[in-house]
């Protein structure tokens, strides 16, 4: 994996105006760790060290693309933990009539039957009773309500 932004920018601001071998014992010995700094972390998705300039210090990865990779990661799993059947939903589907949701009559049913849930998902028969009260809520309300923000102190 390649370096992301944040840890390219950080092994730069190391390495600045060294010889080429200096620059590569330095690097060496931040690739093992451990780090002094607190702020020098390593990054979640490509592994290597950056700086950690976020105001609470809570950044695992270093810059955008990293970034980038952990969120879809991160989105993938969601769907896999939502979708709790042993339907898994595949981003590169070949097209097929499904899109249309409608059957071809050469279709047969067992494929079909297969294929359903990965297109079209039922509600939960457990939930519906809730899915039911907050549309009905939602209506009422004439719109989705701003969430009442808390202070904790
Ligand atoms: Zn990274």
């Amino acid at each position: 994996m390649e370096p992301g932004e944040g840890a390219v920018d950080y092994a730069k601001s190391l390495t600045e105006g060294l010889t080429r071998e200096e620059a590569a014992s330095i690097i060496h010995t931040i690739m093992i760790g451990p780090f002094e700094d607190p702020r020098v972390k390593r990054c979640a998705v490509c592994g290597y060290p950056f700086y950690d300039r976020t105001r609470n210090r809570w950044a695992e990865v270093c810059g955008p693309s990293c970034k980038t990779v952990r969120k879809s990661a991160q989105r993938r799993e969601q769907r896999q933990v939502k979708s709790g059947r042993s339907v898994s939903i595949k981003t590169n589907k070949p097209i097929r009539y499904l899109w249309w949701l409608e059957y071809p009559y050469w279709t047969s049913e067992r494929w079909m039957n297969s294929h359903v849930g990965s297109y079209e998902r039922p509600h939960d028969p457990d939930k519906l009773l809730t899915i039911a009260a907050a549309k009905q809520r939602y209506e009422m309300m004439g719109g989705r309500r701003k969430p009442v923000r808390k202070a904790e102190y």
